[in-house]
């Protein structure tokens, strides 16, 4: 196991036990290596419809299995790949296995979606639309099972974000705005960008369906969102969902779909797939007397 210890400005990690902390060149030469030497994962989270519990599609999350630390969990690396340029050819690669586990799943249950995450460096790539184009085609996927999150302030900051995002949409994909609410708050955006739904931040939710004084303000501000996303036609997703409560209220306030760890937490595609037998090719039933 290891530890990760705030330092100067930035955070250093430590090997449990270990004085020396590893560097960031370290972890940097680890992940130059991790794609050739297959040490990343994905794991999928269920998304489901609040009002009917069916599931309707998965996100994507990366994992990398570092040959001595152990797990490391995507806080602690994406930053690292994106200043280092190395997310570019690992999202690729993100991109490429979920379209795979994703064209599996689409034959079981046809309207299933992918959820992918983009980071802003991908994001920026001139080549952005070739790698997504790709990876479906490699995959036999349709474009409208994928759904690429993108977070807000990238759709602020990155220059020409409008023209990426019909780019993106002429393909067919969804794009979906992921921790809405957390970062810059100007939504001119939305007036005018191509996007098909929002996805609200666990921070704004956790406190919901809790005790009144605690929740009103949260629920007011939920409500809130999701009617302003319904009034543009964008579907709500509610994401880190892990009390009842939580979800109960958001079935009254018509939220579209949650995921949390209530519903399931990110796992490897076969557990998933023992969660939702659905996902699973259907047994052969044997004849049946007559
Ligand atoms: P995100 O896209 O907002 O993903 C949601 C995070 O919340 C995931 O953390 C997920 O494991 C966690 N989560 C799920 N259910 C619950 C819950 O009920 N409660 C709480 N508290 N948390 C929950 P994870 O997997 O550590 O990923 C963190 C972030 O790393 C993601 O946030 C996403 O921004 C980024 N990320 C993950 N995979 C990729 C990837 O392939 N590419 C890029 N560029 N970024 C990725
Ligand atoms: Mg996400
Ligand atoms: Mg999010
Ligand atoms: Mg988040």
């Amino acid at each position: 196991m290891y530890q990760a210890k705030r330092q100067g400005g930035g955070y250093a990690l430590y090997r449990t036990g270990a004085s020396e902390p590893l560097t960031a060149m370290t972890l940097e030469s680890g992940l130059h290596r991790a794609l050739e030497r297959q040490e990343f994962r994905l794991e999928y989270q269920p998304q489901l419809d609040t009002r009917t519990g069916e599931l309707v599609g998965a996100e994507a999350l990366l994992r990398w299995q570092h040959p001595e630390l152990g797990l490391i969990l995507p806080g602690e690396f994406i930053p690292l790949a994106e200043v280092t340029g190395l997310i570019v050819p690992i999202g690729a690669w993100v991109l490429r296995q979920a379209c795979l586990q994703a064209a599996a799943w689409v034959k079981q249950v046809p309207h299933l979606r992918m959820a992918v995450n983009l980071s802003a460096r991908q994001f920026q790539q001139p080549d952005l639309i070739s790698t997504v184009t790709r990876a479906m085609k490699a995959a036999g996927l349709e474009p409208h099972h994928l759904e690429l999150e993108l977070t807000e302030s990238m759709l602020v900051q990155v220059q020409d974000a409008e023209t990426t995002l019909e780019r993106l949409k002429e393909l067919g994909v969804r794009v979906v705005v992921d921790d809405f609410g957390t970062g810059y708050s100007n939504l001119a955006y939305l007036k005018q960008y191509p996007i098909d739904a929002l996805k609200i931040d666990a921070t704004f939710t956790a406190k919901v369906g809790g005790e009144l004084a605690l929740a009103m303000r949260d629920e007011v501000l939920v409500k809130a969102v999701m009617n302003l996303a319904h009034a543009l036609d964008l579907a709500v997703t509610v994401e880190g969902v892990e009390r009842p409560e939580q979800l109960e209220f958001l079935r009254r306030n018509n939220c579209d779909y949650v995921q949390g760890y209530l519903l399931g937490p990110p796992q490897e595609a076969g557990q998933l797939m023992k969660m939702f037998p659905e996902l699973a090719a259907q047994p052969v039933l044997p004849d049946r007397p007559r």
